[in-house]
């Protein structure tokens, strides 16, 4: 397997090692191409700061204004998409 077929094929199973869906074995498999590959280890650190801020994003509740506006937003989206 080539170095770079190794990155994409680590990358691609990013989300799931993130999330620790990932057997112990393939986990481990990552963790050592993650120590020896500086560029896949720093796409692993901006992945996990940006899936922490949308985390936290997302905890924020939407204030009920806003929420009813945007549903009066898309609903309109919707209907004017429909009717063309
Ligand atoms: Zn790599």
């Amino acid at each position: 397997m080539s170095e770079s077929s190794t990155c994409q094929s680590c990358l691609a199973l990013l989300v799931d090692y993130v999330d620790g869906q990932l057997p112990d074995d393939v986990r481990a498999k990552l963790e050592s191409h993650f120590h020896d590959c500086q560029p896949c280890e720093d796409f692993l650190a901006t992945y996990r700061a940006t899936a922490s801020v949308c985390r936290k994003a997302l905890e924020r509740t939407i204030p009920e204004s806003v929420a009813a506006k945007l549903h009066a937003f898309i609903r309109d989206e919707l209907c004017n998409k429909s009717k063309a």
